[in-house]
């Protein structure tokens, strides 16, 4: 069997420890006689499979008592719509900082519900920084703030969280949720699709804090009010039943890996391998203010764009796929997720290093 260290932006690569215990489960999960999909998701088994999940994700991330979590389906892209019908509860601006490809397809999504106050844009510089906090023009009425946590096209990440004081803070976590701690009373509500550092795509995870849940007017139609899933206990309709499954495996991957706080310090350190080397040399570049730089998605250039077919074509003879940039964008893109092992950024680096050898 030949694995290869994918660096796809999502669906990314998972843990092979999971793979594996989800292959030798395939057939029959714990003498059920029946592979968790094909389970009753009212069914005891999966639901002792769901409420492991939620809580080892509550213990990963320390979600306090007062926040609920819910297992949607409908993607980041569904939040883009059901943060705005939900939490603007009768106002009519929320607040949105503008970091990239990611934060403008939130900023249009709510502008169907409300006056969007783009508070901050880092477009002046082509969105390869992260507007400082002293910089955003907070509106005084504003239902909410919304920002994204990581640029995954841009590669901008938000080291630090905002202070937005009594006015919720909501967060678009997709492609950085996980990979490191957070203080979650800090927010409002955090959501994430699950397809990069969590498991399958197909399930989106929602934290919500719980006074703000129940207050959307008029309120949604049922599978759009977060009421109803929080109610349901996101069994109101059928989950992603495998999805969260294959994502709780991920749960008990990471907290037998140290947590969050170890899986931070390792994507440090594959991030610098690949930074340092960028930094090193002029073959490469990264566009991305330093101090911004995201440790999960990390775009670069080639000097000379001609070479970007060989380059990726020699790295896939080599097992290093899915380097190819986002088509609004070009160039490349290495996502590092908390899966990725440090030896699929060193065999990256080594690579690099030689094709700039041969090329340079
Ligand atoms: N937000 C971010 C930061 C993303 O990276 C993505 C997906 N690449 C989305 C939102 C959209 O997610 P989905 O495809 O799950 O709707």
């Amino acid at each position: 069997m030949a694995r290869v260290f994918n660096f796809s932006a999502g669906p990314a690569a998972l843990p092979e420890e999971v793979l594996q215990q989800a292959a030798a489960e395939m057939l029959d999960w714990h003498g059920a006689g029946m592979s968790v999909m094909e389970m009753s998701h009212r069914g005891k088994e999966f639901m002792s499979i769901a409420a492991q999940a939620e809580a080892d994700l509550r213990e990963l991330l320390a979600i306090p008592a007062n926040y609920k979590v819910l297992f949607l389906q409908g993607g980041a892209s569904l939040q883009f719509e059901m943060v705005p019908m939900n939490l603007l509860a009768g106002r009519s601006v929320a607040d949105y900082v503008h970091t990239g490809e990611w934060a403008k397809k939130a900023i249009k999504a709510a502008r169907n519900f409300c006056t969007v106050n783009v508070v901050a844009s880092s477009e002046d510089e082509g969105f390869t920084y992260a507007p400082a906090q002293a910089d955003w023009k907070l509106s005084r009425d504003a239902a909410y703030v919304h920002y994204t946590a990581n640029e995954t096209i841009g590669g901008v990440e938000f080291h630090w969280t905002p202070d937005t004081g009594d006015v919720p803070l909501v967060c678009d976590m997709s492609s950085n949720i996980l990979s490191r701690p957070i203080d979650v009373s800090k927010y409002g509500l955090i959501y994430a699709g699950a397809q990069k550092n969590i498991g399958p795509a197909g399930l989106t995870i929602v934290i919500v804090r719980e006074d703000l849940v129940g207050k959307a007017q008029p309120a949604p139609s049922a599978m759009l009010d977060y009421k109803t899933h929080v109610d349901a206990e996101s069994m109101y309709n059928t989950p992603p039943t495998y999805a969260i499954y294959i994502a709780g495996l991920v749960f008990q991957w990471l907290k037998k890996n140290g947590g969050v706080a170890a899986m931070e310090q390792k994507n440090i350190e594959k991030a610098k391998l690949l930074y340092d080397y960028l930094d090193s040399t002029e073959f490469y570049r990264n566009p991305v203010r330093r101090q911004d730089r995201s440790r999960m998605n990390i775009p670069f250039t080639l000097r000379d764009a001609a070479l970007d077919d060989e380059f990726l074509k020699g790295a896939k003879a080599r097992g290093l796929v899915q380097l190819k940039g986002h088509r609004s964008v070009g160039g490349m893109r290495a996502s590092i997720y908390n899966a990725m092992p440090k030896a699929g950024v060193e065999a990256l680096v080594e690579y690099m290093r030689e094709f700039e050898k041969n090329h340079g």
